[in-house]
């Protein structure tokens, strides 16, 4: 689990702030929940024989004896308070989520024990359409990061649910037949969770499947046009993909369309986004059956891609600090500063704290980032003046009246 110190904190926030005005632009509004949930929720949600539940969960109980988790993703809790709040059920809501998540996985470059994730949900909507839309933000976020030549689509169809089962069937029976050629885990997973076989990052596995029945043929007609309208409507929109028949999700839940966004830039953790389509959670839940679509995007592998590319988001710097001179000169000075920052709330502003000559002062305004020191001594306090220093700039030191100071920041910081 990481600190998020300082000066990457610049970084974070121009992708959170980003990601707001997206979802605003699109309608979505923000859910939150909380940060634990009962075990029962991610075991009947994601799936008994996932890696998530088998081996990734922070579970615990709590006083009462009751067995909770921490998140390891969002849509079962999404979903959980769709449910409980009467959100879903012959509505359509359109949401979307940031924050922590956690799993107890070896930690490496881009896969951490905390993480975070920006996912999206949309209920209610059973189409091709919202599978386009959600694809089309997250598509849109690349744009506006200057990214999008970095970052790659794979789309998939699971199909229904029975589909998903005869092809079950098939990939077993072909697995078996070259069961000689598997490693452990996909021994292990032929039995247990078959279809995560294909997502084996053994080269060998890789190779064996290349001849290995394709999800796609064992489609069932209604999922094929559902997939077949989604591809015409990213070609007709200009998105660039890859269908990739042996994509499949970690989690149990998805049906008909999944989808990734891959990249080569970050080695081996190279999945930023991921979702797809989970017609049959809500339901499963408890709720009554709800078509729904969505993607989780994960933070530390966006923030670290941007860190790459050499990507901006420096920290805010202040942009004035105000040095104090003198004890007779304090109080004038913080009601000086304090009214700035009445009339002027977007200013930054520091105050120097701890004494000291000028010289220390003036080391510690340069220090700050700020592109002006604004000087209070005994003399200013008196004539109810300030001296400004230009820091950044060779540029003779001025001596303003209050009256004069508030537009004169105003019109050098851009600030309304
Ligand atoms: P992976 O195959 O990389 O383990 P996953 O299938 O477990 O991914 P999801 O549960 O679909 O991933 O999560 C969506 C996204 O969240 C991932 O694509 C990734 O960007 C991010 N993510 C998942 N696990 C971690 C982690 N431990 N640390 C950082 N980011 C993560
Ligand atoms: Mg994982």
């Amino acid at each position: 689990m990481n600190d998020c110190l300082p000066e990457q904190s610049g970084a974070w926030q121009w992708v959170e702030q980003s990601i707001r005005e997206l979802v605003a632009g699109y309608g979505y509004q923000e859910i939150r929940t909380p940060i634990v949930e009962s075990t029962d929720l991610f075991k009947r949600s994601i799936g008994e024989v996932t890696d998530i539940v088998e081996k990734e969960m922070y579970t615990f109980e709590d006083r009462n004896g009751d067995s909770l988790t921490l998140r390891p993703e969002g849509t079962a809790s999404c979903v959980r308070a769709g449910n409980e709040h009467g959100l879903l059920y012959n509505q359509q809501q359109r949401l979307w989520y940031m924050g922590p998540m956690f799993r107890h996985e070896r930690p490496q470059k881009g896969r951490y024990r905390q993480f975070h994730q920006f996912g999206i949900e949309a209920f209610g909507l059973g189409g091709p359409d919202i599978d386009l839309e959600v694809i089309l933000m997250s598509a849109r976020l690349w744009q506006r990061f200057g990214i999008a030549d970095q970052v790659t689509l794979e789309i998939n169809s699971l199909g229904s649910p029975d589909a998903r089962a005869s092809y079950k069937d098939a990939l077993v029976t072909f697995l078996q037949q070259h069961e000689a050629s598997l490693d452990e885990e996909s021994k292990r997973r032929m039995h247990t969770n078959p279809l995560r076989v294909l997502d084996s990052k053994n080269p060998d596995i890789q190779a064996l499947l290349v001849d290995a029945p394709d999800l796609l043929d064992y489609l069932d007609a209604e999922s094929a046009e559902h997939f077949q309208q989604l591809r015409e409507r990213l070609d007709q929109l200009g998105i660039q993909y890859r269908v990739n028949s042996r994509l499949v999700r970690g989690l149990d839940y998805y049906n008909r369309t999944v989808f990734e966004w891959v990249t080569d830039a970050l080695g081996a953790q190279g999945t930023v986004c991921a979702g797809g389509r989970y017609d049959g959670l809500v339901e499963q839940l408890g709720g009554k059956s709800t078509p729904a679509v969505g993607f989780a995007m994960g933070l530390e592998r966006l923030v670290l891609l941007l860190e790459a590319l050499g990507k901006g988001g420096a920290p805010r710097e202040v942009e004035a600090y105000l040095c104090i001179m003198g004890e007779a000169a304090e109080i004038y000075a913080l009601k000086l500063a304090e009214a700035l920052r009445d009339q002027m709330p977007a200013l930054r502003l520091q105050t120097h704290c701890g004494g000291g000559n000028f010289k220390k002062q003036l080391k510690r305004a340069d220090k700050s980032g700020a592109t002006l020191a604004l000087i209070v001594g005994e003399e200013e306090a008196q004539q109810q003046q300030v001296s400004i220093k230009y820091l950044r700039e060779d540029r003779p030191q001025e001596y303003v009246g209050t009256a004069e100071l508030l537009p004169m920041l105003k019109q050098i910081f851009n600030h309304k």
